[in-house]
């Protein structure tokens, strides 16, 4: 069992920092973990979505890192025999799928996840009062149009907490079965997997990643999952893996 998404950013690139996380992964029986830093972290991937709006004005403070010491680090660890695999997760933009899928060309991971953060520039999990003159149907529809065509993209190999959007427990007046069934189809035609991460149950919502209403119907559709607890800090690596498991196991 793999913790498929965790994120190292909040330390340097130093297989000691590195070894943080194995080690939590190791007491919590997992067999490995899959390191997927933000592709926008790094210097080179601003094509992929800066903007002269607000996104780009977030993002310029963050995008810092150099991508060829994290996938140095990533293939020394390799090489010493520790147990991770080289991902990264990428922020889908529509409009910027060409040059998304140039550096993922260029830069060889074993895996990218593909995760919605950003609504043009509204980043819809940064803060709640970023909602404040939001209709929520509204930003349910974008969100999820914006997921069918992630999925079609064929640029992730696993979706990314596929209902990121409640968050802050903000929930849509409609009922979404339908979309959420289509999604499911999709998905396994496009023969990608969704992950069951348990970083919703450290936000606002309190809820894992997906849903148990979406999770059976992922189910039902046949579609392969994976265990993520998107830790960003060493404690969290594998967390609340049992409640993901009964949850998957209960729907
Ligand atoms: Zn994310
Ligand atoms: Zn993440």
């Amino acid at each position: 069992m793999w913790d498929n998404h965790v994120h190292i950013e909040n330390g340097p690139y130093t297989i000691e920092w590195l070894n943080e996380f194995i080690e939590v992964a190791k007491n919590r029986r997992l067999d490995g973990i899959g390191i997927t830093e933000h592709a926008y972290r790094f210097k080179q991937t601003r094509d992929l979505i800066f903007t002269d709006g607000f996104r780009g004005e977030w993002i310029v403070q963050r995008q810092i890192e150099d991508i060829d010491e994290y996938i140095d680090l990533i293939e020394e660890a390799k090489r010493l025999g520790l147990p991770v695999k080289l991902g990264t997760e990428m922020d889908y933009i529509p409009e910027r799928e060409k040059e998304i899928k140039d550096f993922l060309t260029d830069y060889h991971f074993d895996y990218v996840i593909g995760s919605i953060h950003w609504l043009g520039d509204f980043g819809i999990d940064l803060d709640a009062k970023y909602w404040d003159k939001k209709n929520i149907d509204d930003v349910y529809d974008e969100y999820y149009s914006t997921m069918f065509k992630l999925i079609k993209s064929g640029i992730a190999d696993v979706i990314g907490h596929i209902d990121l959007v409640k968050i802050f427990g903000f929930r849509p007046k409609t009922d979404l079965a339908d979309i959420y069934t289509s999604l499911a189809k999709e998905i396994k035609r496009a023969g990608i997997s969704v992950e069951v991460s348990t970083a919703g149950l450290r936000k606002p919502v309190k809820e894992i990643y997906p849903s148990p209403e979406i999770l059976k119907i992922l189910k039902g559709e046949g579609v392969n999952l994976v265990l993520s607890s998107d830790a960003h800090d060493p404690q969290f690596v594998g967390y609340m893996f049992d409640e993901a498991e009964s949850c998957i196991k209960e729907c």
